[in-house]
Protein backbone atom coordinates (compact mmCIF):
# COMPACT_ATOMS: atom_id res chain seq x y z
CA UNK A 1 0.00 0.00 0.00
CA UNK A 2 1.21 3.20 -0.63
CA UNK A 3 1.45 5.63 1.96
CA UNK A 4 3.22 8.89 0.15
CA UNK A 5 1.37 10.77 -2.19
CA UNK A 6 2.58 9.98 -5.37
CA UNK A 7 0.65 12.82 -7.38
CA UNK A 8 0.59 16.50 -7.22
CA UNK A 9 -3.75 17.16 -6.67
CA UNK A 10 -2.74 20.46 -6.03
CA UNK A 11 -3.68 22.51 -8.91
CA UNK A 12 -7.57 20.78 -8.45
CA UNK A 13 -10.15 21.16 -6.38
CA UNK A 14 -10.67 19.20 -3.42
CA UNK A 15 -14.42 18.06 -3.89
CA UNK A 16 -13.96 14.77 -3.01
CA UNK A 17 -11.54 12.50 -0.95
CA UNK A 18 -9.50 10.29 -3.54
CA UNK A 19 -7.44 7.35 -3.42
CA UNK A 20 -3.63 8.28 -4.64
CA UNK A 21 -4.00 6.36 -7.95
CA UNK A 22 -4.24 7.39 -11.71
CA UNK A 23 -6.32 5.31 -14.02
CA UNK A 24 -4.56 5.28 -17.56
CA UNK A 25 -6.41 2.22 -19.31
CA UNK A 26 -9.66 0.66 -18.98
CA UNK A 27 -11.43 -2.89 -21.14
CA UNK A 28 -15.24 -4.34 -19.73
CA UNK A 29 -14.97 -4.70 -16.30
CA UNK A 30 -10.93 -4.14 -15.62
CA UNK A 31 -9.56 -0.80 -15.36
CA UNK A 32 -5.14 -0.42 -14.92
CA UNK A 33 -3.14 2.17 -12.76
CA UNK A 34 -0.29 3.58 -14.28
CA UNK A 35 1.51 1.14 -11.92
CA UNK A 36 0.17 -1.23 -14.23
CA UNK A 37 -2.22 -2.92 -11.09
CA UNK A 38 -5.71 -4.53 -12.64
CA UNK A 39 -8.98 -3.97 -10.70
CA UNK A 40 -12.30 -5.88 -11.36
CA UNK A 41 -14.81 -2.25 -11.45
CA UNK A 42 -17.92 -2.84 -9.70
CA UNK A 43 -18.52 0.80 -9.94
CA UNK A 44 -18.20 1.27 -13.29
CA UNK A 45 -18.00 4.98 -13.16
CA UNK A 46 -20.80 4.93 -10.77
CA UNK A 47 -23.08 2.84 -13.15
CA UNK A 48 -22.41 5.01 -16.54
CA UNK A 49 -20.44 2.76 -18.55
CA UNK A 50 -23.27 0.48 -19.24
CA UNK A 51 -20.97 -1.59 -21.52
CA UNK A 52 -17.94 -1.69 -19.44
CA UNK A 53 -15.10 0.65 -20.18
CA UNK A 54 -14.18 1.01 -24.15
CA UNK A 55 -16.61 -1.23 -25.69
CA UNK A 56 -15.60 -1.76 -29.28
CA UNK A 57 -19.21 -0.76 -30.11
CA UNK A 58 -18.54 2.46 -28.19
CA UNK A 59 -15.32 3.31 -29.25
CA UNK A 60 -15.86 2.62 -32.83
CA UNK A 61 -19.18 4.82 -32.82
CA UNK A 62 -16.96 7.88 -31.10
CA UNK A 63 -14.21 7.27 -33.86
CA UNK A 64 -16.44 7.40 -36.52
CA UNK A 65 -18.38 10.73 -35.43
CA UNK A 66 -15.10 12.24 -34.59
CA UNK A 67 -13.68 12.21 -37.34
CA UNK A 68 -17.24 12.79 -39.35
CA UNK A 69 -19.05 15.50 -37.25
CA UNK A 70 -18.34 16.96 -33.60
CA UNK A 71 -20.75 20.03 -33.04
CA UNK A 72 -22.60 21.75 -35.48
CA UNK A 73 -24.01 23.67 -32.80
CA UNK A 74 -27.28 23.46 -30.81
CA UNK A 75 -29.16 25.82 -33.33
CA UNK A 76 -29.02 22.93 -36.12
CA UNK A 77 -30.46 19.46 -36.26
CA UNK A 78 -28.08 16.43 -36.61
CA UNK A 79 -28.22 12.71 -37.17
CA UNK A 80 -27.68 10.69 -33.88
CA UNK A 81 -29.96 13.22 -32.01
CA UNK A 82 -32.84 12.48 -34.31
CA UNK A 83 -31.69 9.18 -34.24
CA UNK A 84 -31.72 8.38 -30.26
CA UNK A 85 -34.56 10.52 -29.70
CA UNK A 86 -36.69 8.20 -31.34
CA UNK A 87 -34.66 4.80 -30.01
CA UNK A 88 -35.48 6.26 -26.58
CA UNK A 89 -39.23 7.27 -27.13
CA UNK A 90 -39.32 3.88 -29.06
CA UNK A 91 -38.58 1.94 -25.52
CA UNK A 92 -40.91 4.21 -23.59
CA UNK A 93 -44.71 5.63 -23.58
CA UNK A 94 -43.35 9.18 -23.86
CA UNK A 95 -42.94 11.26 -26.67
CA UNK A 96 -40.41 13.78 -27.04
CA UNK A 97 -36.87 14.38 -25.83
CA UNK A 98 -34.77 17.09 -24.69
CA UNK A 99 -31.14 16.34 -24.55
CA UNK A 100 -28.41 17.41 -21.70
CA UNK A 101 -25.27 17.30 -20.37
CA UNK A 102 -25.70 15.95 -16.94
CA UNK A 103 -28.42 14.17 -14.78
CA UNK A 104 -28.38 17.38 -12.83
CA UNK A 105 -29.47 19.59 -16.21
CA UNK A 106 -31.88 17.18 -17.26
CA UNK A 107 -33.92 17.30 -13.85
CA UNK A 108 -33.72 20.93 -13.88
CA UNK A 109 -34.99 20.55 -16.61
CA UNK A 110 -38.06 18.38 -15.92
CA UNK A 111 -38.53 21.10 -13.29
CA UNK A 112 -38.69 23.93 -15.02
CA UNK A 113 -41.14 22.22 -17.63
CA UNK A 114 -43.39 21.03 -14.31
CA UNK A 115 -43.45 25.13 -13.38
CA UNK A 116 -44.46 26.02 -16.59
CA UNK A 117 -46.71 23.49 -16.97
CA UNK A 118 -48.61 24.04 -13.53
CA UNK A 119 -48.40 27.87 -14.76
CA UNK A 120 -50.30 27.03 -17.81
CA UNK A 121 -52.46 24.29 -16.45
CA UNK A 122 -52.76 24.60 -12.66
CA UNK A 123 -53.19 28.53 -12.15
CA UNK A 124 -49.29 28.71 -11.33
CA UNK A 125 -48.91 25.94 -9.46
CA UNK A 126 -45.33 24.84 -8.88
CA UNK A 127 -44.44 23.29 -5.89
CA UNK A 128 -43.23 19.36 -6.59
CA UNK A 129 -43.31 16.53 -3.87
CA UNK A 130 -40.09 14.86 -3.76
CA UNK A 131 -38.70 11.92 -1.20
CA UNK A 132 -36.61 12.04 1.66
CA UNK A 133 -33.34 11.22 1.13
CA UNK A 134 -33.67 11.20 -2.74
CA UNK A 135 -30.87 12.65 -4.83
CA UNK A 136 -31.69 14.17 -8.08
CA UNK A 137 -28.40 16.40 -8.72
CA UNK A 138 -26.19 19.40 -7.13
CA UNK A 139 -27.55 22.13 -8.86
CA UNK A 140 -29.29 24.93 -6.74
CA UNK A 141 -32.38 23.78 -7.77
CA UNK A 142 -31.45 19.71 -7.86
CA UNK A 143 -29.91 19.99 -4.52
CA UNK A 144 -33.01 21.95 -3.06
CA UNK A 145 -34.99 18.89 -4.75
CA UNK A 146 -32.86 15.97 -2.94
CA UNK A 147 -33.88 15.30 0.49
CA UNK A 148 -30.21 14.34 1.44
CA UNK A 149 -29.53 15.06 5.13
CA UNK A 150 -27.72 18.18 5.72
CA UNK A 151 -28.19 19.77 2.09
CA UNK A 152 -30.96 21.97 3.22
CA UNK A 153 -28.43 24.09 5.11
CA UNK A 154 -25.77 24.19 2.71
CA UNK A 155 -25.72 27.30 0.50
CA UNK A 156 -28.70 28.38 1.57
CA UNK A 157 -31.45 29.74 0.75
CA UNK A 158 -32.70 26.78 -0.66
CA UNK A 159 -35.01 26.91 -4.13
CA UNK A 160 -38.47 26.98 -2.72
CA UNK A 161 -41.08 25.01 -3.60
CA UNK A 162 -39.95 21.16 -2.85
CA UNK A 163 -42.05 19.25 -0.39
CA UNK A 164 -40.17 16.08 1.44
CA UNK A 165 -42.11 13.05 2.16
CA UNK A 166 -40.67 9.47 3.49
CA UNK A 167 -40.53 6.75 0.67
CA UNK A 168 -43.54 4.57 0.23
CA UNK A 169 -46.12 6.38 2.09
CA UNK A 170 -48.71 7.03 0.06
CA UNK A 171 -50.81 8.96 2.36
CA UNK A 172 -47.82 11.27 3.32
CA UNK A 173 -47.43 12.06 -0.61
CA UNK A 174 -51.79 13.01 -0.61
CA UNK A 175 -51.44 15.21 2.27
CA UNK A 176 -48.59 17.20 0.77
CA UNK A 177 -50.57 17.74 -1.79
CA UNK A 178 -52.27 21.15 -2.19
CA UNK A 179 -53.59 23.69 -5.45
CA UNK A 180 -49.80 25.27 -5.77
CA UNK A 181 -48.54 21.68 -6.48
CA UNK A 182 -47.59 20.68 -9.84
CA UNK A 183 -45.65 17.46 -9.57
CA UNK A 184 -44.76 14.75 -7.59
CA UNK A 185 -40.83 13.56 -8.59
CA UNK A 186 -38.80 10.71 -7.17
CA UNK A 187 -36.60 7.63 -8.24
CA UNK A 188 -37.80 3.90 -8.48
CA UNK A 189 -34.72 2.75 -6.55
CA UNK A 190 -33.00 5.81 -4.62
CA UNK A 191 -29.33 5.24 -5.38
CA UNK A 192 -27.66 7.69 -3.47
CA UNK A 193 -29.60 6.45 -0.44
CA UNK A 194 -28.41 3.35 -0.70
CA UNK A 195 -30.43 1.26 -3.12
CA UNK A 196 -33.82 2.56 -1.31
CA UNK A 197 -36.45 0.75 -4.13
CA UNK A 198 -39.87 2.51 -4.13
CA UNK A 199 -42.33 -0.37 -4.08
CA UNK A 200 -44.26 -1.39 -7.13
CA UNK A 201 -47.93 -0.11 -4.97
CA UNK A 202 -45.86 3.01 -4.38
CA UNK A 203 -45.16 3.36 -8.18
CA UNK A 204 -48.77 2.53 -8.48
CA UNK A 205 -50.34 4.82 -6.23
CA UNK A 206 -48.47 7.65 -6.89
CA UNK A 207 -49.45 7.11 -10.57
CA UNK A 208 -53.21 6.87 -9.60
CA UNK A 209 -52.81 9.83 -7.11
CA UNK A 210 -51.03 12.24 -9.42
CA UNK A 211 -53.55 11.24 -12.41
CA UNK A 212 -56.58 11.97 -10.02
CA UNK A 213 -55.21 15.29 -8.56
CA UNK A 214 -54.43 17.00 -12.34
CA UNK A 215 -50.23 16.68 -11.80
CA UNK A 216 -47.57 15.31 -13.31
CA UNK A 217 -45.53 12.51 -12.41
CA UNK A 218 -41.65 12.94 -12.88
CA UNK A 219 -39.35 9.89 -12.32
CA UNK A 220 -35.87 10.19 -12.25
CA UNK A 221 -34.42 7.60 -13.81
CA UNK A 222 -30.81 8.94 -13.97
CA UNK A 223 -29.83 5.76 -12.01
CA UNK A 224 -32.21 3.19 -12.97
CA UNK A 225 -32.80 3.68 -16.72
CA UNK A 226 -31.07 2.31 -19.57
CA UNK A 227 -31.39 -1.49 -18.92
CA UNK A 228 -30.09 -0.96 -15.31
CA UNK A 229 -32.42 -3.30 -13.55
CA UNK A 230 -33.02 -5.68 -16.10
CA UNK A 231 -36.03 -3.34 -18.08
CA UNK A 232 -34.77 -0.53 -20.66
CA UNK A 233 -36.35 1.89 -18.09
CA UNK A 234 -36.89 0.50 -14.03
CA UNK A 235 -40.91 2.05 -14.24
CA UNK A 236 -41.52 -0.55 -16.40
CA UNK A 237 -41.23 -3.44 -13.83
CA UNK A 238 -44.90 -2.50 -12.89
CA UNK A 239 -46.20 -0.96 -16.02
CA UNK A 240 -46.58 2.69 -14.42
CA UNK A 241 -45.89 5.23 -17.11
CA UNK A 242 -44.90 8.43 -15.68
CA UNK A 243 -45.94 11.63 -17.83
CA UNK A 244 -41.50 12.62 -17.48
CA UNK A 245 -38.76 10.60 -17.17
CA UNK A 246 -35.01 11.97 -16.92
CA UNK A 247 -32.50 9.89 -17.99
CA UNK A 248 -28.51 10.55 -17.40
CA UNK A 249 -25.43 8.01 -16.15
CA UNK A 250 -25.75 4.86 -18.41
CA UNK A 251 -27.40 6.58 -21.47
CA UNK A 252 -23.84 7.95 -22.74
CA UNK A 253 -21.93 4.67 -21.87
CA UNK A 254 -19.63 6.63 -19.94
CA UNK A 255 -19.52 10.02 -21.89
CA UNK A 256 -21.09 12.90 -20.64
CA UNK A 257 -25.30 12.85 -21.83
CA UNK A 258 -28.33 12.84 -19.92
CA UNK A 259 -31.75 13.07 -21.54
CA UNK A 260 -35.42 15.01 -20.34
CA UNK A 261 -37.97 12.66 -21.88
CA UNK A 262 -41.85 13.71 -21.59
CA UNK A 263 -45.22 12.74 -23.02
CA UNK A 264 -46.60 15.25 -25.66
CA UNK A 265 -49.39 17.14 -23.64
CA UNK A 266 -46.45 17.80 -20.74
CA UNK A 267 -43.80 19.39 -23.51
CA UNK A 268 -45.28 22.72 -23.22
CA UNK A 269 -41.53 24.49 -23.81
CA UNK A 270 -41.56 27.30 -26.41
CA UNK A 271 -38.33 28.61 -28.22
CA UNK A 272 -36.72 30.47 -25.76
CA UNK A 273 -37.54 28.18 -22.65
CA UNK A 274 -34.36 25.64 -22.87
CA UNK A 275 -31.08 25.06 -24.31
CA UNK A 276 -27.40 25.02 -24.10
CA UNK A 277 -24.38 25.04 -25.96
CA UNK A 278 -23.51 21.64 -25.80
CA UNK A 279 -26.67 20.20 -25.82
CA UNK A 280 -27.83 17.13 -28.22
CA UNK A 281 -24.28 17.52 -29.88
CA UNK A 282 -23.68 14.77 -32.67
CA UNK A 283 -20.70 13.30 -30.85
CA UNK A 284 -22.52 12.39 -27.34
CA UNK A 285 -25.66 11.38 -28.69
CA UNK A 286 -23.80 8.82 -31.29
CA UNK A 287 -22.25 7.04 -27.77
CA UNK A 288 -26.06 7.38 -26.75
CA UNK A 289 -27.14 5.53 -29.80
CA UNK A 290 -24.26 3.15 -29.34
CA UNK A 291 -25.34 2.04 -26.20
CA UNK A 292 -29.17 2.08 -26.67
CA UNK A 293 -28.68 -0.25 -30.02
CA UNK A 294 -26.53 -2.96 -27.71
CA UNK A 295 -29.12 -2.37 -24.45
CA UNK A 296 -32.06 -2.90 -26.63
CA UNK A 297 -30.92 -5.85 -28.73
CA UNK A 298 -32.28 -9.46 -28.46
CA UNK A 299 -31.27 -11.15 -25.18
CA UNK A 300 -29.23 -8.44 -23.49
CA UNK A 301 -32.16 -7.53 -21.36
CA UNK A 302 -32.21 -11.10 -20.09
CA UNK A 303 -28.50 -11.35 -19.60
CA UNK A 304 -28.94 -8.59 -17.05
CA UNK A 305 -31.43 -10.40 -15.08
CA UNK A 306 -29.63 -13.31 -15.07
CA UNK A 307 -26.63 -11.69 -14.20
CA UNK A 308 -28.51 -9.68 -11.32
CA UNK A 309 -30.15 -12.60 -10.34
CA UNK A 310 -26.71 -14.27 -9.63
CA UNK A 311 -25.45 -11.42 -7.87
CA UNK A 312 -28.11 -11.21 -5.54
CA UNK A 313 -27.69 -14.79 -5.06
CA UNK A 314 -23.86 -14.53 -4.61
CA UNK A 315 -24.30 -11.69 -1.93
CA UNK A 316 -26.81 -13.57 0.16
CA UNK A 317 -24.41 -16.10 0.56
CA UNK A 318 -21.65 -13.57 1.50
CA UNK A 319 -24.48 -11.87 3.72
CA UNK A 320 -25.63 -15.30 5.44
CA UNK A 321 -21.51 -16.22 5.68
CA UNK A 322 -20.55 -13.20 7.76
CA UNK A 323 -23.67 -12.33 9.11
CA UNK A 324 -24.74 -8.90 7.52
CA UNK A 325 -28.59 -7.93 6.45
CA UNK A 326 -30.57 -7.80 3.51
CA UNK A 327 -29.72 -7.38 -0.17
CA UNK A 328 -31.31 -4.13 -2.02
CA UNK A 329 -32.14 -3.48 -4.88
CA UNK A 330 -32.88 -4.86 -8.82
CA UNK A 331 -31.06 -6.43 -11.98
CA UNK A 332 -27.44 -4.31 -11.44
CA UNK A 333 -28.34 -2.40 -9.04
CA UNK A 334 -28.22 -4.42 -5.65
CA UNK A 335 -27.06 -3.18 -2.56
CA UNK A 336 -25.91 -5.33 0.65
CA UNK A 337 -26.54 -3.83 4.01
CA UNK A 338 -23.87 -4.48 6.43
CA UNK A 339 -26.54 -5.43 9.26
CA UNK A 340 -25.80 -1.71 10.70
CA UNK A 341 -22.11 -1.96 11.01
CA UNK A 342 -20.55 1.16 9.67
CA UNK A 343 -17.94 -0.70 7.77
CA UNK A 344 -18.81 0.32 4.28
CA UNK A 345 -15.29 2.58 3.59
CA UNK A 346 -13.17 0.22 5.45
CA UNK A 347 -14.50 -2.77 3.24
CA UNK A 348 -13.90 -0.12 -0.21
CA UNK A 349 -10.46 0.73 0.90
CA UNK A 350 -9.62 -3.01 1.74
CA UNK A 351 -11.14 -3.95 -1.06
CA UNK A 352 -8.95 -1.69 -3.48
CA UNK A 353 -6.00 -2.64 -1.91
CA UNK A 354 -6.61 -6.02 -3.36
CA UNK A 355 -7.79 -4.78 -6.51
CA UNK A 356 -11.59 -5.08 -6.34
CA UNK A 357 -13.23 -1.00 -6.87
CA UNK A 358 -16.90 -0.87 -5.00
CA UNK A 359 -18.90 1.99 -3.39
CA UNK A 360 -20.93 2.67 0.15
CA UNK A 361 -22.95 5.05 -0.71
CA UNK A 362 -23.58 4.99 3.12
CA UNK A 363 -21.19 4.00 5.62
CA UNK A 364 -23.84 0.67 6.43
CA UNK A 365 -24.25 -0.44 3.22
CA UNK A 366 -22.43 -1.59 -0.14
CA UNK A 367 -23.30 -0.99 -3.33
CA UNK A 368 -23.37 -2.79 -6.81
CA UNK A 369 -23.34 -1.76 -9.97
CA UNK A 370 -21.26 -3.45 -12.51
CA UNK A 371 -20.80 -3.36 -16.21
CA UNK A 372 -24.46 -4.45 -17.65
CA UNK A 373 -22.79 -7.15 -19.56
CA UNK A 374 -20.62 -8.44 -16.66
CA UNK A 375 -19.84 -12.16 -16.80
CA UNK A 376 -20.08 -15.17 -14.31
CA UNK A 377 -16.90 -15.37 -13.78
CA UNK A 378 -16.28 -11.67 -13.28
CA UNK A 379 -18.90 -11.95 -9.87
CA UNK A 380 -17.33 -15.12 -8.78
CA UNK A 381 -14.15 -13.04 -8.68
CA UNK A 382 -15.52 -10.08 -7.37
CA UNK A 383 -17.33 -12.51 -4.33
CA UNK A 384 -13.78 -14.15 -3.55
CA UNK A 385 -11.96 -11.07 -3.24
CA UNK A 386 -14.94 -9.36 -1.27
CA UNK A 387 -14.89 -12.58 0.93
CA UNK A 388 -11.38 -13.04 1.44
CA UNK A 389 -11.34 -8.91 2.70
CA UNK A 390 -14.55 -9.81 5.18
CA UNK A 391 -11.96 -12.57 6.21
C1 LIG B 1 -26.32 10.64 -10.41
C2 LIG B 1 -27.73 11.05 -10.28
C3 LIG B 1 -28.16 12.34 -10.61
C4 LIG B 1 -27.21 13.42 -11.03
O1 LIG B 1 -26.57 13.15 -12.21
P1 LIG B 1 -25.23 13.98 -12.62
O2 LIG B 1 -24.90 13.49 -13.98
O3 LIG B 1 -24.21 13.65 -11.58
O4 LIG B 1 -25.61 15.42 -12.58
C5 LIG B 1 -29.51 12.62 -10.54
N1 LIG B 1 -30.39 11.69 -10.14
C6 LIG B 1 -30.02 10.45 -9.81
C7 LIG B 1 -31.05 9.45 -9.43
C8 LIG B 1 -28.68 10.09 -9.86
O5 LIG B 1 -28.31 8.84 -9.51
Amino acid sequence: MTTQAQHDTSALMTVAAKPDLVFVRGAGSWLWDERGRRYLDFVQGWAVNSLGHCPPQLTAALATQAATLINPGPAFHNGPALRLARLITDGCALDRVFFANSGAEANEGAIKLARKWGRQHRGGAYKIVTLNDGFHGRTLATMSASGKPGWDRLFAPQVDGFVKVPINDLDAVAAAIDDRTAAVMFEPIQGEAGVIPASDAFLRGVRELTRARGLLLILDEVQTGVGRTGKLFAHQHCAVDPDVMTLGKGLGGGVPLAALVAREDACCFEPGDQGGTFNGNPLATAAGCAVMEAVTAPGFLDQVVAAGTYLQAQLEGISRRFDLGAVRGRGLLLALSLGGKAIGPDIVAAARAEGLLLNAPRPDCLRFMPALNVTAAEIDAMSAILQRVMT
